[in-house]
């Protein structure tokens, strides 16, 4: 029996008891004639006391070797109130070597020295450290209550390929030669979408799927090219019915796993969106919308600004504790705009940047005086072309939030975007391209613009964003054999490459396809946000770095000339 009790139970309850315990050496002190050691498992740390002439002579002993103990629980002179095993201690008679250890390149420890790297090399020591197996747990449990609610809620879980045939879905494919099919090639499924509404198809009526995606993108630190999402689909449902189940489905999940009981979420459209924040993926946790001023500027006759596309602000309140000119040009350093300009309210007069020499004290009064701003306050101004003066008075409201702490980590505000485009023209490859993936839906209001004016369109689809985060996205589909033909040509796809590439699916059209939507969820970034939104590398077992490689398996790595032969490739 290697253990009676593991390393994070035993207490003063257990005084007295003879108990064997196993696990690694997380640290010795040593005393002369006697040593402590802290011994650690997956479930805690203990302290062991040892007499030397109680330990066998040729034992030595380190950092990371495995040891079997048996002794009794005693009280502790000295208590450690920060473990729940801190006001007991083994008092050890006889100790085995399980195992010996190099010297780990890393403390393992809560508090590390190990930077990023070396910690990936070594992954499986810092899964030893208890920040990154908690976090481990908590995925583990979000997970859990993901698949419990939903099955209890009629959704079954259904495996879909991941080698499947390479299919044009927005991202690159990863491809995987065919051994028994010379020249030939599978794609890394980048999502399970056709196969889900396959499945609607089969008359399964809630599917969902925690899976494992590929996208061959490069990565951002945010951003892994294998990552595993919430993929769901839902029968007979309107955008409508896709929201409110999984606001109810995020909800329960916020309040099992952090306690949190969420308000309803805001709903407010695309266009809203870009017009109110600058961005599609705006964070509400703290206001400053913008606030269109054209007509004010051509109402004042103001320089240069009345000729303007556009002149938008914002009004951030009492910023008493920014006080000088320096102090915001630091803030903003990163932002490249050079049309815009703040203005600062002090008790006895307002203090302008120092690039807008064309504003005088009049026309500062007018702008003060619309945003009623107190003193204290400060007012922020974008002017140009619409879509980079939103970008970046949407740049800027994110640098002052972060700036004046508004990004409490441990607040959640979700809201959905509706109503997103359904194509975007893409200059570089002169066509169309899916703003969320070609099954999407048309709103039926836009219908008409179809043949024509396809950039018009705007589409049933939904994005989940928490925090400014994009946590789930997904969309009522087309379920008629027409228009979804003509999305495809749209996208510049001939007859013959949508008969090659969705021959399969066109063909299911002709067998009656319900009404159906969905949604996918981000397990990833889910599990990040809800733990502080720190580090995703930090919620996956084994995650790629930042360059999508795998640094302590060297994936991806050469292979030799008579694998690439077998697999037909010279
Ligand atoms: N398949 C989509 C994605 O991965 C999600 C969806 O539309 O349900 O983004």
């Amino acid at each position: 029996m290697y253990r009676t009790h593991n390393c994070g139970e035993l207490s003063l309850k257990d005084i007295g008891k003879k108990v064997i315990l196993s696990g690694w050496i997380q640290k010795i002190r040593n005393l002369g004639s006697l040593f402590f050691i802290d011994i650690r498992d997956y479930f805690g740390i203990t302290q062991l006391i040892i007499y030397k002439k109680s330990v066998k002579k040729n034992i030595s002993l380190g950092k990371e070797f495995i040891i079997q103990v048996k002794g009794k629980v005693v009280e502790r002179l000295s208590k450690n109130y920060n473990i729940p095993t801190g006001e007991i201690e083994i008092l050890v008679y006889h100790i085995d070597l399980l195992n010996s250890s190099l010297s780990p390149p890393f403390t393992i420890e809560n508090q590390t020295d190990g930077n990023e790297e070396i910690r990936m090399i070594y992954r499986y020591l810092d899964i030893r450290r208890n920040p990154i197996k908690n976090n481990l747990m908590i995925r583990h449990n979000l997970a859990l209550e993901t698949r419990n609610f939903l099955s209890k809620n009629g959704f079954l879980e259904i495996e879909t390929p991941v080698l499947i045939n390479y299919t044009p879905e927005g991202a690159r494919s990863f491809v995987v030669p065919s051994r028994t099919s010379p020249n030939k090639f599978y794609a890394l499924a980048q999502s399970p979408q056709l196969f889900k509404q396959l499945l609607m198809i089969g008359g399964i009526d809630k599917y969902f799927q925690i899976v494992k995606c590929f996208r061959d993108e490069d990565s951002r630190s945010d951003r892994q090219i294998e990552f595993t999402q919430i993929d769901c689909e839902m029968s007979f449902v309107e955008v409508h019915d896709v929201l409110v189940f999984f606001e109810y489905f995020i909800k329960h999940i916020f309040k099992k796993i952090k306690n949190i009981q969420l308000n309803s979420f805001p709903c407010i459209s695309y266009s809203e969106a870009i017009k109110m924040y600058g961005t599609d993926s705006p964070d509400i946790r703290f206001d400053m919308t913008f606030v269109e001023l054209n007509d004010l500027v051509k109402r004042e006759k103001i320089n240069l600004l009345k000729t303007q596309e556009l002149v938008i602000g914002i009004k951030i309140q009492k910023c008493h504790n920014i006080h000088d000119n320096d102090q915001i040009n630091f803030f903003l350093k990163k932002i490249e705009n050079k049309n815009f300009f703040w203005i600062k309210c002090l008790s006895n007069q307002t203090l302008p940047s120092s690039n807008i020499n064309f504003l005088n004290e009049k026309n500062l009064k007018i702008f003060v005086k619309y945003f009623k701003a107190l003193p204290g306050d400060l007012l922020f101004f974008s002017y140009g072309k619409k879509r980079k003066t939103r970008e970046e008075l949407g740049k800027i409201r994110l640098k002052i939030a972060d700036f004046l702490n508004l990004k409490n980590s441990k607040t959640f505000q979700p809201l959905w975007i509706t109503d997103l485009p359904l194509l975007e023209w893409e200059e570089q490859s002169k066509k169309y391209k899916s703003v969320h993936h070609p099954f999407t839906s048309p709103k039926e209001e836009d219908l008409h613009l179809l043949e024509k004016y396809p950039k018009n369109i705007r589409s049933k689809s939904y994005d989940l964003i928490i925090n400014g985060i994009e946590i789930g996205s997904g969309s009522i589909r087309i379920h008629n054999k027409n228009i979804q033909n003509i999305i495809f040509k749209h996208l510049g796809l001939s007859q013959k490459e949508i008969e090659h590439r969705f021959g399969f699916f066109i063909k299911a059209f002709e067998y009656g396809v319900p009404p159906h939507g969905g949604i996918a969820f981000g397990l990833d970034r889910l599990v990040n946000l809800l733990e502080g939104n720190k580090n995703i590398k930090n919620f996956i077992a084994f995650p790629k770095n930042n360059y999508g490689k795998d640094i302590m398996t060297n994936a991806p790595s050469f292979l030799e000339k008579d694998k690439l032969k077998e697999l037909h490739i010279r």
